[in-house]
């Protein structure tokens, strides 16, 4: 029999899992802290296991993460991680890291079955949603990278986590949530759900029960103020219109002044850009708790857009901030190892399309 992988299972299934091999619930909470508190992945080191029951795992579990395939730094610190699942997807994750903390941008699927019109992920075809153990894997692996094992109480710098990354969380909902629950156990990975952000575009149907099980921040991709537009890219408005989505939006449990919804709007030049695009998005959202998140297009090779320039985002910015929204533009990080936003694509993938469209991985600085 194929040795269970204990990464990713929920504290029931673990209790499950050991009741199977004859042992008592309390050996949950003890393996739970050894695997998410500590980061230890080694049963002969889980002393308090006791030798039976540590050799009863060593035969029948093991502790997988997917496999780290190529690993980059980028000039300005951003780290990116092509991670190769056992059955040889691959996937990107990324940590964008600040003074003294940083978030980590996490994949939900292989590819994405959307296929918005300015996101290079949307170009690859959905291969597979992620496991629970595969998103889970992602954090342990970044936090491996920084040696924050036990899980520090403060002063971390992997202190946060963005649902950004491959793919739209919630067509995976069940996979992400289940992840979810194991990252933010005040026992283990104890990332609170203060400190996740959960992006979508805008699976209406999903949004309610996103706050009321996970209560993470919401980050709702925009993009654009007609339907007319926001229809062509991102397309998924055709079946939930931005009247759907805001009334979704407001209905948000927790959502507050002080726990605000971001709306991502990706700058695109003479697209949706311009000045009365900006009133709309005021006026749009004038009855919802909301910050903007303004984006800097990313260009990838073969995209059909360009980026606004950057006077014409500043003013854009200005323009909302006169009428009382937060807008801050976003700085792009990671562009030289193509980290960025909506670039995240598997290597694989990308040499298929073209070997010149990313940087070799020397070239790019690996570490
Ligand atoms: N599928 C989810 C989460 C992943 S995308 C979603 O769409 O929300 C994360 C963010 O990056 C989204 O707001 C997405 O619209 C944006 N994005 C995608 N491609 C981009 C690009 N080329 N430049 C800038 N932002 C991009
Ligand atoms: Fe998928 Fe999000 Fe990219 Fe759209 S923006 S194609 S939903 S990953």
């Amino acid at each position: 029999m194929a040795p269970i992988n204990l990464i990713g299972q929920s504290r029931t299934e673990l209790i499950e899992t050991l009741a199977g091999l004859g042992e008592k619930p309390f050996r949950a909470k003890q393996l739970w802290n050894w695997m998410y508190h500590r980061g230890e992945r080694d049963f002969g080191a889980m002393i308090n296991l006791g030798k039976p029951l540590r050799e009863k795992l060593l035969n029948a579990a093991v502790m997988e993460l997917p496999e780290v395939a190529v690993e980059q730094k980028s000039k300005d610190g951003t780290r990116k991680w092509l991670l190769r699942t056992a059955d040889g997807n691959e996937v990107e994750s990324v940590y964008i890291p600040e003074d003294d903390r940083g978030a980590l941008c996490v994949s939900s699927q292989v590819g994405c079955t959307l296929a918005c019109t300015f996101c290079h992920t949307g170009t690859q075809k959905l291969m597979r949603n992620l496991t629970a153990a595969e998103i889970v894997g992602q954090v342990m692996v970044a936090r491996d990278a920084y040696g924050e094992w036990p899980s520090p109480k403060s002063g971390r710098m992997l202190s946060n986590i963005v649902l950004m990354g491959m793919g739209e969380p919630l067509f995976n909902y069940d996979n992400v949530a289940k992840a979810l629950h194991i990252i933010m156990d005040g026992d283990g990975l104890a990332i609170s759900k203060r400190r996740v952000t959960l992006s979508t575009s805008g699976v209406v149907p999903m949004i309610e029960q996103v706050g009321r099980e996970l209560g993470v921040g919401l980050a709702i991709s925009l993009h654009a103020v007609t339907d007319e537009l926001r229809d062509v890219l991102v397309p998924i408005n055709r079946k939930y219109p931005i009247k759907e989505l805001l009334a979704a939006c407001k209905n948000y449990p927790g959502a507050s002044n002080a726990r605000r919804i971001t709306f991502e709007y990706v700058m695109l030049k003479g697209v949706n850009d311009s000045l009365s695009d900006a009133k709309r998005l005021a006026h749009l959202l004038k009855d919802i708790p909301a910050k903007i998140n303004l984006i800097p297009f990313n260009k990838w090779p073969g995209a059909q857009y360009d980026c606004s320039p950057a006077p014409k985002i500043k003013r854009f910015s200005e323009i909302l901030n006169d009428l009382g929204l937060s807008a801050p533009i976003r700085v792009p990080r990671g562009r030289d190892i193509m980290a960025a936003c909506g670039q995240l694509k598997s290597a694989g993938e990308t040499a298929r399309r073209g070997a010149a469209a990313r940087p070799s991985v020397a070239e790019a600085g690996s570490v």
